[in-house]
């Protein structure tokens, strides 16, 4: 009996001893004492890799936009106001705002534009000082230019196949036959 005990005593001491080193060696990793990277960044100095797939801002490109409103429809959060004077092809947008104190970056606005003029970049960094700052002006001049980069596309699902037309029940045919008899 008292071996037993000795032993289980000694066992358990080696466990807390060892359990304690693992522990020491997970946090000294990250102290970066045994030369493992680092995985704090340096921000803003250092920016990170941004995954592709990353939505972040959006890029709107006014001379593209035939101000159709489909984007505005389609924010399940209203967060997109756009003014625009006239109708049809002699409407101007004035302004395209964007509220990104309510944005959900689901990206709904982009995939329902008709003509690819709107798109979400990987640009992330947003933060302002005010709410009322968060909503922001998307036209800018230096979009001109830009067309919506293959890697923003959203490919359409294909169209389920028609379901087979069922062949007619023969029993209709039966009876009538079955009634003529
Ligand atoms: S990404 Fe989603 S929430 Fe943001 S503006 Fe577009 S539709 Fe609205
Ligand atoms: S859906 Fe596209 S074309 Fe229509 S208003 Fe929005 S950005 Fe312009």
């Amino acid at each position: 009996m008292a071996t037993n005990s000795v032993r289980a005593y000694f066992l358990a001491a080696f466990d807390g001893i060892y359990t304690t080193f693992r522990g020491m060696q997970i946090t000294l990793k990250y102290l970066n004492i045994l030369r493992e990277r680092p995985i704090t960044l340096q921000y803003p100095d250092v920016k990170p890799d941004i995954q592709p797939g990353y939505r972040g801002k959006h890029v709107y490109v006014k001379e593209l936009c035939i101000a159709c409103r489909m984007c505005e429809r389609a924010c399940p959060v209203s967060c997109i106001g756009i003014d625009i004077e006239g109708k049809g092809k002699n409407a101007i947008v004035h302004s395209y705002k964007v509220d990104y104190a309510k944005c959900l970056f689901c990206n709904l606005c982009s995939e329902a534009c008709p003509v690819d003029c709107l798109w979400l970049s990987q640009e992330y960094d947003l933060s302002q000082y005010v709410r009322a700052a968060c909503a922001m002006e998307m036209i800018d001049p230096a979009n001109a230019n830009l067309r919506i980069p293959e890697k923003a596309k959203v490919a359409k699902p294909p169209k389920p196949p028609k379901p087979a037309v069922a062949p007619k029940p023969k029993v209709e045919e039966e009876q009538g036959l079955e009634g003529k008899l």
